[in-house]
C-alpha cells in the first residue's frame, strides 16, 4: 500500500504505516568511498546527514528498531563512507558520513565534500535529506553550509532535532522557534522540523511515518 500524503491527515494509520515499513526487512547494500563505487539507482533514497556525533546511528538505529546497523562511534569523523541499506525493498537509506569536525586533514575533508556533493547533485532517486542537528547546539557552520549545497542542488532536506531528551521543554521549544525562522529562508528546506531523541524515543515513530510517505509502493 503506498501512503499518500493525505494519510499523514490521521496520525493513527500514518503512524502504523511507518511502523509497518520499518519493521521491515532491513538490508546493507555497500559501502561508498569514491563515486563510481556508488549502487545502480532504483528506489527512491533518503539520506541522513550531520554533524559527527550528531547522534546520526543511534537515530537510524532507533528508526529501525536496529542495534547495530549504523556503528555508533566514540570516535568523530571514523566512517568515512555512505552506506546504503534497503529497508522493505520500497526506500534506500544512505547514511553520509558525518562533518564538521576539526581533526580532519583539509585535504581530506575536501575530497569527501566532493564525494558527497557529486552525490547529492547527481542523484536523481535522492528524494530527501534528513540534516541532524544537535538540539542543544542548533545550526553550527558546516550545517549550514551543507543546507547552502543542498539548495543548489535543489534536494529537499528536513532538519531533525537530534537529543532533545537533554532539554526541557521550554529551551527545546526556543531552539524550534529559531530554528524555524531561518529554515524559511532557505529554498529547499521542507518546513516540518521534527524533534527526535533516540534515548527516550521522543518523534521516531513521528518520523518514521513521514519518510513513509517517500517510500516506493509496496
Ligand atoms: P554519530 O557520530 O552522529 O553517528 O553519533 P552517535 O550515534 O555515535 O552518538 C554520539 C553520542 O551521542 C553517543 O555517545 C551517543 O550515545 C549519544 N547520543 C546519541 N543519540 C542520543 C540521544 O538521543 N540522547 C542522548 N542523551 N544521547 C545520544
Amino acid at each position: 500500500m503506498s501512503l499518500a500524503p493525505a494519510a499523514l491527515d490521521n496520525p493513527g494509520t500514518a503512524l502504523e504505516v511507518g511502523r509497518l515499513l520499518f519493521a521491515g526487512d532491513c538490508r546493507f547494500v555497500a559501502g561508498v568511498a569514491t563515486i563510481d563505487q556508488l549502487p545502480p539507482m532504483g528506489l527512491p533514497e533518503i539520506a541522513f546527514a550531520g554533524r559527527s556525533n550528531v547522534g546520526k546511528s543511534s537515530l537510524i538505529n532507533a528508526l529501525t528498531g536496529r542495534r547495530a546497523l549504523a556503528r555508533t562511534s566514540d570516535t568523530p569523523g571514523r566512517t568515512q563512507q555512505l552506506n546504503f541499506f534497503t529497508l522493505g525493498d520500497r526506500v534506500m537509506l544512505v547514511d553520509l558520513p558525518g562533518h564538521g569536525y576539526a581533526s580532519a586533514a583539509k585535504r581530506e575533508i575536501a575530497r569527501w565534500t566532493d564525494v558527497i556533493d557529486a552525490y547529492l547533485r547527481g542523484r536523481a532517486t535522492l528524494t530527501r535529506v534528513c540534516v541532524l542537528l544537535d538540539a542543544r547546539h542548533g545550526l553550527k557552520d558546516s550545517d549550514r553550509e551543507l543546507m547552502v549545497r543542498l539548495d543548489k542542488a535543489a534536494v529537499t532536506y528536513q532538519a531533525v532535532l537530534t537529543k532533545c531528551d537533554k532539554l526541557d521543554d521550554g529551551a527545546l521549544e526556543a531552539r524550534r522557534g529559531a530554528l524555524e525562522a531561518e529554515l524559511r529562508r532557505h529554498p529547499a528546506a521542507h518546513p516540518e522540523l521534527l524533534a527526535t531523541s533516540a534515548v527516550s524515543g521522543l518523534g521516531i515513530a513521528a518520523l518514521r511515518a513521514t519518510l513513509a510517505t517517500l517510500a516506493a509502493p509496496a
